[in-house]
């Protein structure tokens, strides 16, 4: 089954500690699309500006992303800059650009409209809730993300897109600025509560946690050596995800496990090169090796009863 996504598509500069990139090839949907589409077709709906390249169309095409709903409009394209200290499980905004996606209309092809699975990524709510509105009829899954610029700036219609979700992926910062806890528990259950049957709370170098009313899972980070760029590493997890479950059509608990853990390869990858550099040339076996590894890492034997001393079983 296809995935419809919504979010930005821009260019980033970013700075890390491994070097700097300037107007390199990013945004959420971007990173997510890519991730995405070693497992479902995706179609983006997003803007662009006039100094859009051709050859970054190009790119997501060769990769079998459906850029029709790609409009390119008068303008300049959205700018992200960003950089990371020597933690690398912050991103420090220096300076976001909407230009062009300050007045983005989003209209969707029939097509888009029917899409099973939606995914709203990091984007203006108001933009998230109009493609949603837009859908002829629920899909069978709709996931979406945000981040701190709108939590501050737009959390009444923010608090609408949370409502409206079945999955909300947030990274651990933003779950706690937006429900004011600073258990990670707590905040999901606070999300949880707003509307969604799932919250996956992203937590960078230390993985993510899947909560719903069946219980938590805990999915590892691939453990790297290097990491040389973080950015679109929560979009690339929610890619592996959504593609993963948009390719199985298990949306039970046990197909969001796997899921995860899909997410948490893919975001492997996105983090060991700028931009979509080690994304956009992968090869399957690749993503099978290190599904496989991960696989191992996170494998462990229940605990049989003799295992534990008699006397603390009484
Ligand atoms: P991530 O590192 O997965 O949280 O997402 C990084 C991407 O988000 C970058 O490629 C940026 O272009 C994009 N981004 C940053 N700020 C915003 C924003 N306010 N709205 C939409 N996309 C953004």
């Amino acid at each position: 089954m296809s995935i419809l996504v919504v979010g930005s598509v821009a260019y980033d500069s970013i700075k890390t500690p491994f070097g700097a990139r300037e107007n390199a090839l990013g945004g959420s949907a971007t990173h997510f699309s890519f991730a995405a589409s070693y497992f479902a077709p995706v179609s983006i709906v997003a803007v662009v500006g006039e100094d859009f390249k051709d050859a970054d169309r190009n790119l997501l095409e060769s990769h079998s992303i459906n850029t029709r709903g790609l409009a390119k409009v008068p303008g300049a394209t959205f700018r992200w800059k960003g950089e990371y200290s020597d933690n690398l499980n912050d991103a420090r905004t220096l300076c976001t650009e909407l230009n062009v996606l300050a007045d983005f209309q989003p209209q969707l092809s029939n097509e888009d409209k029917a899409n099973p699975f939606l995914f709203l990524a990091n984007i203006h709510p108001e933009l998230q809730l109009k493609v949603l509105e837009q859908m002829t009829e629920r899909p069978k899954l709709v996931a979406g993300d945000t981040m701190n610029f709108w939590i501050e700036g737009e959390p009444s219609t923010l608090s609408q897109v949370v409502a409206a979700v079945d999955v909300l992926l947030i990274n651990e910062g933003e779950a706690r600025q937006l429900t004011n806890e600073t258990n990670v528990v707590k905040a999901a259950r606070h999300i949880l509560d707003q509307g969604p049957s799932m919250v996956v709370i992203k937590r960078g170098e230390y993985g993510a946690l899947g909560f719903s009313s069946d219980g938590v899972f805990s999915a590892p980070a691939y453990p790297l050596e290097t990491v040389v760029d973080p950015t679109g590493a929560g979009d690339s997890f929610a890619g592996g995800f959504m593609g993963h479950l948009a390719s199985s059509g298990d949306t039970t608990m046990r197909g969001y496990r796997k899921a995860m853990i899909v997410g948490s390869v893919m975001a492997s990858f996105a983090v060991e090169s700028f931009s979509v550099d080690r994304l956009r040339a992968l090869t399957s076996i690749e993503v099978k090796q290190r599904f496989q590894e991960l696989w191992k890492i996170a494998h462990f034997d229940e605990l049989d009863s003799n295992e534990v001393l008699a006397h603390h079983l009484a």
